[in-house]
């Protein structure tokens, strides 16, 4: 019996060819496709021979954490929204579930810039509709004659037409002009620094869109969500992780790259190939009539064979592999722009800070004429990235028509960051320590037609089977979404497998 499952296993062992997978980029959107396709490898009893592919030499993309003197900095992403779990559950999945950090509920609250002087976000418009009646109309960010228009949210009739419409014409529609340029603009700077009038709302705000044509008003669509949450939250399981599931951002306690190590570390046998860009991504037939392809290496470093090329990179690098390949896809990844941006973070030592700092942070709208589009105050939102002796604030520049920090050497940024936070935010210290992180093209614009684009690049996807594209630059720009979207990669490259057994040559 013994010696039959032995010959069973080496026979299943010989005749299996492994499906050759090559994923290009390193950051959370590669490391996630490569994470899934091994889980479900496993789970499908799937041999695959996995090659990572990073054209830098460290792995994490936008993703990056600075420890020094026990402050942590995080270069990119800084934390991740909990309403979309899929980053959260990876994280608990990975054995990472004793780092998440909830943001800190006792100095709570965001602030905006306006007319120079900063006043608190009314609690319960976090997430870009008034969900709390009495601190909406305490607020003094908004006229009477703004808070009206804002709540006729709920008279409005819902919209006919199901065509996507601009940010700024969905909230202008149901909140009006005032909740638009104060309150959402800035909100959604962070994510996109984007023109509201060219951002798509299916595409970067399908919540709310969904929440007009269920509950006829965003108010009450949000009230009703908020609910739901508050009660899943009461039946989830541990302390800790039922307080980091409540909560709506989340960090790791040692950093967010904490998540890239324990996702590369968990990647097994694959290799991973640093400081290794691509060049391009070339097509043919095998013998058999399957699709083949050729991972063309820049310089010197050869190619790659692969039954299966999953490309994570930003959608105008994927066009410039594609361009030979394909140029209706280079095209359609072209249509795609990117904004650049940038994150100064300042360290300063807490009692040469005269002035007190107030919530997490706060947000500058555009029509304030600033470089900086936002601050956060990282030592109080996540105690514990800081020591308790030390304020970590962390400021962002750049929106879409508004590039210049580009142009500025790092002396003359840090200078003006510093005479911002001074006359802001009252901070004339010096800092002891200072941390720039230029993102040039970091930005994907999801602008009108975003969704449309993306099912056409599906369809002419189909012309080229077992390539795959993921990434931020196509169903979302947040940790939670690039998840996501690499495990949907992930089960569709099984799909194709399973859909042609000779295709994969799953057994010869
Ligand atoms: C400043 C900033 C702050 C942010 N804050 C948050 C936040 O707080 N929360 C949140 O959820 N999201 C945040 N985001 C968004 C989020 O970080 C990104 O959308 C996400 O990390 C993108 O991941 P990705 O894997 O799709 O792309 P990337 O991280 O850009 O990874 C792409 C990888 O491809 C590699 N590559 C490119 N070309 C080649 C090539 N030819 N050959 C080989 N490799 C190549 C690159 O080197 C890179 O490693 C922030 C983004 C920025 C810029």
């Amino acid at each position: 019996m013994i010696l039959q499952i032995q010959s069973f296993i080496s026979e299943q062992l010989f005749l299996t060819k492994a499906m050759k997978i090559v994923v290009v980029g390193g950051g959370i959107s590669g490391l996630s496709t490569c994470y899934f396709l091994g889980k479900l490898a496993r789970q499908n009893n799937q041999a695959i021979d996995l090659t990572l592919v990073e054209g830098e030499k460290r792995l994490g993309g936008k993703i990056t954490t600075d420890v020094s003197d026990g402050v942590i900095i995080e270069g990119g992403p800084d934390s991740f929204f909990t309403l979309k779990s899929y980053a959260l559950d990876l994280c608990k999945e990975l054995g990472l579930g004793s780092e998440l950090l909830a943001a800190n509920p006792e100095s709570r609250g965001t602030y905006i810039l306006s007319r120079g002087k900063l006043s608190k976000l009314p609690e319960g418009t976090e997430t870009g509709a008034p969900t709390r009646l009495i601190p909406f109309l305490q607020t003094d960010l908004l006229s009477f004659s703004g808070k009206i228009r804002t709540l006729m949210d709920l008279a409005i009739p819902k919209r006919k037409e199901s065509s996507d419409e601009s940010i700024g014409s969905f909230i202008g529609r149901r909140f009006g002009r005032e909740f638009l340029v104060k309150i959402v603009e800035p909100l959604y700077a962070g994510i996109f620094a984007g023109d509201v009038y060219k951002l798509s709302a299916k595409a970067v705000l399908p919540r709310l869109v969904e929440m007009e044509s269920t509950h006829g008003s965003l108010i009450r669509g949000m009230r009703h969500a908020a609910a739901v949450r508050k009660n899943n939250a009461r039946f989830s399981g541990k302390r800790e992780e039922a307080k980091s599931s409540s909560s709506t951002f989340v960090t790791l306690k040692g950093g967010l790259l904490q998540l890239a190590e324990r996702i590369s570390s968990s990647l097994g046998d694959s290799s991973i190939l640093l400081n290794t860009k691509v060049r391009e991504v070339s097509e043919s037939k095998s013998a058999q009539g399957r699709n083949q392809f050729q991972v063309i290496l820049e310089g010197n470093d050869g190619s790659i064979e692969a039954d299966v090329v999953v490309l994570s990179t930003p959608a105008y690098a994927t066009s410039k592999l594609l361009r030979r390949l394909d140029s209706a896809i280079a095209f359609l990844l072209d249509q795609i722009q990117y904004v650049s941006t940038a994150t100064v973070s300042f360290a300063f030592c807490k009692n040469e800070v005269k002035e007190s700092i107030k919530g997490h942070g706060f947000l500058v709208p555009r029509t304030e004429g600033e470089l900086i589009t936002g601050c956060t105050w990282e030592s109080s939102k996540f105690p514990g990235h800081a020591p308790l002796d030390v304020i970590l604030a962390r400021c962002y520049l750049g929106w879409f028509d508004h590039e210049e920090f580009a142009q500025l050497d790092d002396a003359t940024l840090v200078q003006k960051v510093q005479e911002f936070l001074n006359r802001v935010a009252g901070i004339s210290a010096q800092p002891i320590l200072t941390r720039i992180y230029r993102w040039n093209r970091a930005l994907p614009q999801y602008t009108v037609g975003h969704l449309d684009r993306i099912a056409s690049l599906d369809l002419l996807l189909n012309n080229h089977r077992g390539l795959f594209l993921t990434g931020a630059a196509f169903h979302g720009v947040g940790l939670p979404d690039c998840i996501h979207d690499g495990h949907l990669t992930a089960q569709k490259v099984f799909e194709t497998a399973e859909e042609s057994e000779d295709y994969f040559g799953i057994s010869e």
